[in-house]
């Protein structure tokens, strides 16, 4: 696999070493291998449209469960008739 990405060391673009493809948490692909020249880690990301749009960048929905706060909901109504002056 032949990658090329920007070394921030070498202020250089090098074509990787032990390139690897990899997917990060958010879901996006992205290239990691080693600078040939010194060693330093690269990460390039990959165009998500280059394959199938496997990956759906909807946002992760948080799961919670609904809190029904059924209690305490009963209106005080019993004082609105009483003030009538
Ligand atoms: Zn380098």
């Amino acid at each position: 696999m032949d990658v090329e990405a920007y070394c921030m060391k070498c202020k250089a673009t090098r074509k990787m070493n032990d390139a690897q493809e990899v997917t990060m948490e958010n879901g996006r692909r992205a290239a990691k291998g080693i600078c040939p020249v010194c060693g330093t880690k690269m990460t390039k990301f990959l165009p998500s449209d280059k394959s199938k749009d496997a990956a759906s960048t909807a946002p992760k929905a948080a799961s919670t469960p609904a809190k029904a706060t059924s209690t305490t909901s009963k209106a005080t109504s019993s004082k609105s008739k009483a003030a009538s002056k």
